[in-house]
């Protein structure tokens, strides 16, 4: 190997490197503001219903326009199914014609994502602080003022009326 190609091979691995501590040191920043529980599988199924184990432990996702919270618009909060964290207010919800529920921006600390590459094109998965259950993907078409469109699974959430 010349010596050029070597050093710029070091500087390209020390760059992702120092990239991934950040996006870890911003994980685990966020993650330390929630205390996690952790079940195991089978504590799981005996605490969800099959179609919310499917989505909250299996990453799944329901059939669009299969949720009540589709359509719902009264003020409240939506909480996680597994464990009743707040994830959104009712305030940040918008009808985005897709058939989930949708929002334009989460309570903060209370999701954690990563990148999931079950479908062919890379897609931003974000999952509940607490439990890590699965909720939905955060695309960038959404409406002001965030631009962000939360696309999440209705039956991953439980909506408390305010
Ligand atoms: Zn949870």
């Amino acid at each position: 190997m010349k010596r050029r190609t070597f050093i710029q091979a070091v500087i390209a691995s020390t760059v992702l490197v120092s990239l991934s501590r950040t996006a870890f040191a911003n994980d685990e920043r966020k993650s330390i503001m929630i205390d996690k529980i952790v079940r195991s599988e089978k504590e799981w199924s005996d605490l969800l219903t099959p179609e919310q184990f499917d989505v909250l432990r299996n990453a799944g996702t329901e059939r669009a326009n299969s949720s009540v919270l589709n359509k719902e618009y009264d003020k409240g909060t939506y909480v996680c199914a597994g464990c009743a964290l707040p994830l959104f207010e009712s305030e940040t919800k918008f009808d985005s014609g897709t058939g989930w529920p949708s929002f334009f921006q989460p309570i903060e600390g209370h999701t954690e994502s990563k990148r999931d590459f079950k479908l062919i094109l890379p897609r931003t998965e974000y999952h509940c602080s607490r439990c890590g259950g699965h909720q939905g993907h955060v695309f960038n078409d959404g409406p002001q003022p965030t631009g962000q469109r939360w696309c999440n699974n209705g039956v991953a959430l439980k909506f408390i009326p305010a």
